[in-house]
């Protein structure tokens, strides 16, 4: 029987020093490819799922081991692309990982079914679940699916107390409205398994990757949010007490 070292898979890119996704100083792993089709997507060069380098897991952790002392207060952060489009890949990835001790955390969309990825979703110490939009029809039409295994993943992660942060991109037009950002802040008040809320404005530093690909960039003329409508966004969630 193979080891779980030799299970196979193909990575976009690391960010050997990330202070963005999760807690700490993170080892970032982008794995390649993703079922949604975002409208604000900053990286559609990781959906191909054939695209990319292929490797192995124990080849993705022994690259991260020479950066321990410095991810010590962090840990490993599986990214994407979706990550869990590849579900034995980043189980591997992430029980390697805990077998080295580092903290773990998974950045999904939460669009694959969850009995798809249900291992590598139990090894994650806490995942960063971005909530693209709570009508499941606006989330179609922006990302491609509706917003069900997402929900659905949330609420699992309630019941078995699985740590999360939140993501939310604001877009001008769309996401970025006073009423769906008050019902938005209701819903997710009623999970305590919510530890940090991130409202992450809008922006079109990937449109010249859609450029590159021959796809239409639809949110090319869609302004940026301003410094005080994304104030206005963050007040609506903090008058209910979220952790932002
Ligand atoms: S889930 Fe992420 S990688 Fe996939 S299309 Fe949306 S923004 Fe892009």
């Amino acid at each position: 029987m193979s080891s779980i070292s030799d299970i196979a898979g193909r990575i976009h890119s690391v960010e050997t020093f990330g202070a963005l996704d999760g807690p700490g100083i993170r080892y970032v792993v982008f794995l390649q490819g993703c079922l949604l089709r975002c409208a604000y997507c900053h990286n559609p060069d990781t959906w191909d799922g054939c695209d990319g380098t292929s490797t192995t897991a124990g080849e993705v952790v022994e690259k991260i081991l020479p950066f321990r002392n410095f991810i010590q207060s962090g840990g490993v952060t599986l990214s994407g692309g979706e990550p869990l489009v590849q579900p034995e890949f980043a189980a591997a990835i992430l029980r390697l990982c805990k077998e080295q001790g580092f903290h773990t955390a998974v950045d999904t969309c939460g669009a694959v079914p969850m009995e798809k990825c249900r291992e590598a979703l139990e090894l994650a110490d806490m995942l960063l679940l971005d909530i693209k939009a709570l009508d499941s029809e606006e989330c179609k039409s922006l990302t491609g699916m509706g917003n069900e295994n997402a929900l659905r993943l949330l609420n699992w992660c309630q019941e078995v107390q699985k740590p999360v942060w939140i993501r939310h991109v604001c877009v001008p037009g769309i996401t970025l409205e006073p009423q769906k950002l008050e019902k938005l802040s209701d819903f997710l008040t009623g999970f305590s398994c919510i530890q940090k809320i991130e409202l992450l404005p809008f922006h079109k530093m990937g449109a010249y990757k859609w450029e590159a690909l021959k796809v239409p960039f639809t949110l090319a003329d869609t302004p940026e949010p301003t410094a005080a409508q994304m104030e206005e966004a963050r007040s609506i969630f903090l008058s209910r007490n979220l952790p932002l």
